[in-house]
């Protein structure tokens, strides 16, 4: 399993280190789109997208308030799509898109992969939907989502990672990629965890903003990160509260688990490039399966104007039958 590290857009917002903690305070901060793209035997596997081709061509589309307040710098070399053909794959190749939720700068790319089918929690693909209040009209933003998308939406399961709940045996995914619920920054956020012969490497996503937030000497966070992520909280106690455990979780595993989050353009250096591919990767000629494992007994019937029903897809089968997405405090343990 390759993994390589992208950012797919780019946000500069002024203030310089009062967000990123390195920029010239005078000049514009580097906030990233760190997205993974995972070479598996299933094909290739995206964990979210950052901005897409369409919000290249049509930044309006994106909101006016976070395009300006953001200061969002749209290049089409950025999008997941062109760094994905850079390196010798189809958009095509691409099967499968993973999301740590669905705001703005992570969902932009999802069409520009018709082929995938996109894994995400249902609680948050249910308040993209739904939309209520000015923020979340602001953050979701369906018009890049709402065309003909494969979903597959997931409850909760009881499966446990570190202590933490998790979903396993994502549909047509290698059991060693699962879903880590970290419910705070939306409604059904959540961190995609991936074995690697080296270890666990754990995507957070929006979990946390800034590398010193999960600094075991001393916790530190830049004043408008601490704003900011305040401010876009859909539950301000559970993202601290998981915010808490995903620091116990680094205290206590940390040679076992390397963190990282969607925006810290630090902790993407952390990841250089890969060496160019030497062999042809292995993309599977089938689709994923057209039945539901027995561990995925669950059916709901999305939105039918919102789905696109392909032949042989797992389309809308979920896994487990917990529709909790709560994560609740609990200590970290053994269990993975
Ligand atoms: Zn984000």
């Amino acid at each position: 399993m390759r993994i390589h590290h992208l950012s797919c857009g780019t946000m500069c917002p002024f203030g310089g280190r009062l967000w990123d903690g390195f920029s010239p305070v005078l000049g514009p901060a580097t906030l990233v789109c760190h997205c993974l793209l995972i070479e598996t035997e299933a094909g290739l596997v995206l964990v979210d997208t950052g901005f897409g081709l369409a919000d290249v061509n049509n930044p309006r589309r994106l909101s006016a308030f976070f395009r300006f307040a953001n200061r969002i710098r749209l290049r089409e070399e950025d999008t997941a799509r062109r760094q994905i053909e850079a390196r010798g794959f189809a958009a095509k190749d691409v099967r499968h898109i993973i999301m740590t939720h669905l705001d703005f700068n992570h969902a932009g790319g999802i069409e520009d992969f018709p082929e995938a089918t996109v894994h995400v929690l249902d609680a948050e693909l249910a308040a993209a939907r739904k939309r209520d209040g000015a923020l979340n009209r602001r953050r979701y933003l369906p018009m890049q989502w709402d065309g003909p998308v494969v979903w597959q939406p997931y409850a909760l399961d009881g499966e446990r990672w570190f202590g933490f709940r998790c979903v396993r045996d994502l549909v047509g995914l290698p059991p060693d990629i699962l879903i880590v619920p970290l419910a705070g920054h939306t409604p059904g956020h959540c961190g995609i965890a991936a074995r690697t012969p080296e270890g666990w490497l754990l995507h957070a996503g929006d979990a946390y903003f800034f590398r010193g937030e999960m600094d075991l000497d001393e916790y530190h966070c830049t004043p408008m990160l601490r704003f900011y992520q305040r401010m876009m909280a859909a539950d301000n106690a559970m993202r601290l509260n998981n915010q808490a455990r995903l620091m116990q979780l680094k205290q206590t595993h940390g040679r076992a688990v390397r963190l990282f989050c969607a925006h810290d353009a630090k902790e993407l250096d952390m990841f250089p490039p890969l060496p160019a591919q030497t062999a042809p990767v292995p993309v599977p000629r089938t689709e994923v399966p057209a039945q539901p494992s027995p561990a995925q007994p669950v059916r709901v019937r999305p939105r039918p104007s919102r789905v696109r029903e392909r032949k042989g897809s797992a389309g809308d089968t979920i896994s487990g039958t917990r529709a909790a997405n709560k994560v609740t405090s609990g200590p970290v343990s053994e269990d993975r």
